[in-house]
């Protein structure tokens, strides 16, 4: 305290900011075109100092209940995916208008966790990756959203915080901000703890950060701290840096420049963009198991050979991403080389068995070291140590 802030935005190339439905929407008044506008000219202020935005967008089923006079409560999905087809249009028009106030061209992107999660899908994330840059590249601004008319269950986020992180790393982001209604991550629940106080920096994201977490959602939105704090893990092993802010006044970013009240989690050195691709990805294809030496060999920077494995679980293909485990549990992430059918048939096995295995030259690596990314927690386990 008492030395001037630092202004966290300074910096960056590649800003990507997200913005949840509570901040756009208004449950009684509709969308909140005023603050829109002057978000529009912090965006504006960024873009002339050089800064390319990504913005990541909620608010499409909020709009949309709202124009369809949905009753108030939970909507099951289909009403919720209706709701998102009326909402994305006007949600789409105000940042056509937004932006173009300010001469900036606006990009409708809707994406869903087949794109960019990959499970045998690296393709698709790269095609969306591709229309990314091509539109930065000519000074348009992604608009993102989850396509949630059509995205269901198993293809789907549901929460724009971790759909952020991944576009974050999807376009090679220096800098996500996850504007909401809370300043930050706060020691405990502010509503219920008098004493809680806001982590102002976060350098690791340790079991003690996850506890933090809590739930800090609001009924507009779907996401709370929770994924907030998995949007960082996923952000920040990619070398990006993330920052919670609130959006709740006019001109939030202009604010963030000025009065450091925010969040900050490091990014950690890059590995590179495969392996950071290999560390996102929130559903592995599958599951290798290994033995205790396996996991040794792992640890210490090797690949995973088939003699090593002790269970294949799950259908994969070659070059998917799957989790690897050891026997004390999640080791991390890796890139195959063999489909799950034959990683079976060689699970065990040492090189001249597995020739008679496969035939041919078979080879012994099935996670080379190049492929494998350690220390990542497992899809829906952000809250677990
Ligand atoms: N994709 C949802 C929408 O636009 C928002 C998801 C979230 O609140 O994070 O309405």
């Amino acid at each position: 305290m008492g030395a001037p802030s630092e202004n966290p935005l300074k910096g960056h190339r590649r800003i990507v900011v997200k913005i949840g439905s509570a901040l756009l929407v208004d449950r009684e008044h509709g969308l909140r075109r005023k603050w829109l506008t002057a978000l529009a000219e912090d965006l504006a202020v960024l873009a002339a100092d050089g800064a390319e935005i990504v913005l990541v967008s909620s608010g499409a089923i909020a709009l949309g209940r709202s124009v369809l006079t949905m009753p108030d409560r939970a909507l099951k999905l289909d009403e919720a995916q209706a709701a998102a087809a009326v909402g994305q249009i006007a949600l789409a028009g105000a940042w056509t208008g937004a932006l173009a106030g300010h001469g900036m061209v606006a990009a409708q992107v809707l994406l869903t966790l087949r794109d960019t999660e990959g499970a045998g899908n690296r393709r698709a994330y790269l095609n969306a990756r591709d229309t990314l840059l091509q539109l930065l590249a000519r000074k348009a601004v992604p608009v993102v959203n989850e396509n949630d008319t059509v995205a269901t269950s198993e293809i789907r986020y549901g929460d724009n915080d971790r759909l952020a992180a991944r576009v974050a790393t999807m376009a090679g982001a220096d800098l996500l901000i996850l504007l909401s209604d809370i300043d930050g991550l706060y020691t405990a629940p502010p509503a219920s703890n008098p004493s809680a106080t806001l982590v102002k920096r976060v350098k690791a994201i340790t079991p003690a950060i996850e506890a933090m977490a809590g739930d800090a959602g609001s009924h507009l939105s779907r996401g709370g701290m929770v994924t907030k704090i998995e949007a960082a893990r996923i952000a920040t092993a990619a070398g990006c840096a993330m920052i919670i802010a609130s959006g709740r006044e006019n001109h939030p970013l202009r604010r963030l420049a000025e009065d450091d009240t925010c969040t900050l989690f490091d990014a950690k050195p890059v590995k590179g963009a495969r392996k950071a691709w290999i560390s996102g990805q929130l559903a592995p294809a599958g599951t290798i198991q290994v033995d205790a030496g396996a996991a040794r060999a792992l640890s210490s920077g090797k690949s995973l050979l088939a003699a090593g494995i002790r269970d294949v679980i799950g259908t994969f293909h070659r070059g998917d991403v799957v989790a690897l485990e050891g026997p004390d549990g999640a080791l991390g992430h890796g890139l195959v080389a063999y489909d799950s059918a034959d990683a079976e048939r060689i699970k065990g096995l040492r090189e001249e068995a597995i020739a008679d295995e496969l035939g041919g030259n078979a080879r012994s690596t099935v996670v080379h070291a190049d492929n494998i990314v350690l220390g990542h927690s497992r899809a829906g386990e952000a809250t677990r140590g």
